[in-house]
């Protein structure tokens, strides 16, 4: 069993605490991706269950051992960093061996098993070349199989994909989706890119400040984020966002804001949202949200400012009330910028916040 914890581990550089006390635990096999913003403490939290940097206080543990003192060649992780760290010298076949050679282990062992992650990894062809005359692709995926040799108990992957370009690392996404597949190896996966991690992950975990705001599968992510920020970080285009208060009055719940935003709240959300009458919230609706076909559903008024046509529908960019805004509207739409047009969300899909915490409602 090779689950990771983390207890109360914390780390700080100098006087500057850069993760303050965090508990995270990967399940046995989990492909787990840590995501934020730059500087929130992805790469340090990966770096101390590596080894590589020494947590301040805490304990990590992998499986039943507690590794927080040993150092990062007895922790039996593999980390494959963003630029690869191939050894330029060395073919394929010796950079994805060397670990092995390194570790005394026979000649015969070292081919066999770089043979079996060249076959895995689709690099057969390339076993006699220097990395210099590899793509980056290629160069990642020798990465990756030297990783793969050391049959980790888990794998540590440092924004991996980020010197690639977007066609490759999407198929490289793939790959990796695969291989974690095939081999089942607990993993740990760190992004800025919320695509990436989205698409990758049994379980994301979304960092701020070297904090936890949420850890959950993708689709809860998306569908019930827990607060604002995490509102805000997952999907594309982000959600919008509209600051206003919910009122009692006209048939039910209303939310309003200024510049004359009244959205009628449907009696199914009405119950819990009733507590919070008078507070200041944020309504937030995603611009996937925006084309309801219902034939009750409430209306923002959209100030367009510009068009963008992405084929299967456009997004129309601009203002509800004093709100930013963006909706998107069908394809074939006639809507010009500077028009003023009605769109139609789906009630169900409307997040409401606390504006003091940014705590989701629910
Ligand atoms: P990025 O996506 O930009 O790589 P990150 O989320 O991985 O960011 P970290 O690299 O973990 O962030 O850095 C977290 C914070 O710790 C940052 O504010 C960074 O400046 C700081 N930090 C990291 N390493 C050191 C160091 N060796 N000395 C001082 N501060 C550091």
């Amino acid at each position: 069993m090779s689950q990771v914890r983390l207890e109360q581990i914390t780390k700080s550089f100098g006087s500057v605490t850069v993760i303050p006390p965090l508990d995270l635990e990967i399940a046995d096999r989990e492909f787990v991706v840590l995501v934020g913003p730059s500087g929130c403490g992805k790469t340090t939290t990966l770096r101390m269950i590596a080894g590589l940097e020494t947590a301040s206080s805490g304990t990590v543990r992998i499986g039943e051992r507690d590794v927080t003192d040993l150092r990062p060649g007895l922790r039996n992780c593999s980390m494959v960093f963003q630029n690869y760290a191939l050894y330029p010298h060395m073919t394929v076949a010796e950079n994805i061996g060397y670990g092995m050679k390194v570790r005394g282990t026979s000649k015969a062992d070292i081919e066999k098993s770089v043979a079996e992650a060249a076959r895995i990894l689709n690099l057969g062809a390339y076993l006699n070349r220097k990395p210099s005359a590899l793509s980056g692709g290629q160069r990642q995926r020798v990465a990756i199989g030297r990783a793969i040799v050391r049959q980790p108990d888990v794998f540590l992957f440092d924004e991996p994909l980020s010197n690639l370009d977007a066609k490759l690392r999407i198929e490289m996404r793939t790959e990796i989706k695969l291989l974690h597949r095939r081999l089942q190896t607990t993993a740990v996966y760190v992004t800025h890119d919320q695509v990436e991690a989205m698409t990758m992950a049994d379980r994301v975990v979304v960092m701020n400040q070297g904090r936890i705001e949420q850890a959950a599968d993708p689709i809860t992510l998306y569908e019930a984020p827990s607060n604002l920020f995490v509102a805000a970080f997952i999907g594309a285009p982000s959600m919008n966002f509209v600051e206003g208060v919910l009122e009692r009055g006209d048939g039910g719940l209303w939310f309003k804001a200024d510049g004359g935003v009244a959205v009628k709240i449907p009696d199914t959300r009405a119950k819990r949202l009733d507590a919070f009458v008078g507070q200041a919230v944020v309504l937030g609706i995603r611009p996937e949200h925006t084309m309801s076909s219902e034939a009750d559903a409430p209306r923002l008024t959209l100030q367009v400012r510009d068009i963008e046509p992405l084929g299967p529908h456009t997004l129309a960019l601009g203002k509800v009330g004093k709100a930013t805004f963006t909706g998107q509207i069908h394809a074939a739409s006639p809507v010009r910028p500077d028009d003023t047009i009605e769109v139609p969300i789906e009630a169900q899909k409307m997040h409401f916040f606390l504006k003091q915490t940014g705590m989701a409602i629910r």
